[in-house]
């Protein structure tokens, strides 16, 4: 089968469209033929190559993806052929101490779809049946390709990790990228008082949109810090969702309430900073780590989704054969929500 990927590790050089056998769904596992698929900024970590993650290669990129179910393993009886499904990119083994506590984000063996299995991006992937969820009517395929990541993520991130209260006041760093547009988006549903802090005055606008109450563009006689702590009017902000890192967290924390939280996904900018210490003990604040979901919170958030009080925000889409175009859109300073690929002109071209 056909697929969108890399042979070697790289840069953006390194694209290719591969050849990979047709996998076979297992006991339990499930076969999908996609229909389209969506881009994180984990695709360009596993172009790159992540130490300690090795991977077979060709790879097909991709977590996200939505398609129809093509064949069923032993033992899967509650799916037809045709069915048309959204994919959980989260592997986790149901087996470790994490899991068996239903505390499968913890799992010892997580994995995800596309980072340490062949990925979304081609005519089909196999994964367990326990990761494939009815696509709800409301959700196009596009969307469907492009919520599961992003939108599991930040529910765990503000909700369970983040523990967001109704009328806290919650920041999100950052406007464009996919987690950003729905942070906003949950950071709001759960009650928050939203601002967002963008270097773009038009990104910052765009989040108005989503439910932000202000937006706001640094500058360098109003940093970052300043700004939030007007905004809360000297209280400190309760909730951060900083994925930035080295270019925004000292400033995070220092934007913190008594007892604030900062939650932190990602370090776009850097993974190193230096921070005053005094400042979390003194307000008894925390910054807390968190990635992708369990079970249990991806059912939660894709319920909502269902309901249509949370949307995926869609930058653009591309057909699979310009998926390359595509990918480069993702480091695009423009960008603003997720990048899909259908691939309507991959199916049904073909071999198994
Ligand atoms: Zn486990």
């Amino acid at each position: 089968m056909r697929g969108f990927g890399f042979r070697e590790h790289g840069g953006l050089d390194r694209l290719a469209y591969v050849e990979v056998p047709t996998p076979v769904p297992g006991p339990g596992e499930v076969r999908v033929r996609l229909q389209a698929a969506a881009f994180n900024r984990l695709d360009r970590f596993v172009l790159e190559g992540m130490p300690g993650v090795p991977i077979a290669r060709p790879h097909i990129l991709g977590s996200d993806g939505a398609g129809v179910v093509d064949a069923l393993g032993e033992g899967v009886d509650d799916l037809r052929p045709g069915e048309a499904v959204l994919l959980n990119p989260g592997l986790w083994d149901g087996t470790c101490e994490a899991c068996r506590a239903g505390r499968e984000a913890l799992c010892r063996h997580y994995q995800i779809i596309g980072e340490h299995t062949q990925g979304t991006v081609g005519e089909f992937v196999v994964v367990p049946r326990r990761n494939i969820h009815r696509r709800p009517e409301r959700l196009s395929v596009s969307e469907a390709a492009a919520a599961p990541l992003v939108f599991q993520t930040v529910w765990r991130a503000l909700r369970t990790i983040g523990a967001l209260a109704a009328g806290e006041r919650v920041a999100v760093i950052g406007a464009g990228g996919g987690t950003a547009t729905a942070a906003v988006q949950v950071a709001r549903y759960l009650g928050g008082r939203v601002a967002v802090v963008s270097r773009s005055p038009e990104k910052a606008e765009r989040a108005l949109a989503l439910g932000a109450e202000a937006a706001f563009v640094p500058t360098d006689t109003r940093p970052l810090d300043r700004l939030l702590w007007e905004w809360s009017d000297r209280k400190g902000v309760d909730l951060i969702f900083d994925s930035a890192g080295t270019a925004t967290l000292p400033l995070s924390v220092r934007s913190l309430a008594r007892g604030g939280r900062v939650v932190v996904i990602g370090a776009t900018s850097g993974p190193l900073v230096e921070i005053d210490l005094r400042t979390l003990f003194w307000r008894q604040a925390s910054i807390r780590g968190s990635t992708m979901a369990s079970p249990a919170e991806f059912d939660e958030v894709l319920a909502v989704l269902a309901r249509g009080e949370l949307r995926p925000v869609l930058d653009s889409e591309w057909t699979y054969a310009r998926a390359v175009e595509a990918f480069e859109r993702l480091g695009s300073p423009e960008l603003f929500g997720k990048v899909v690929v259908t691939l309507h002109d991959l199916a049904g071209s073909g071999e198994r």
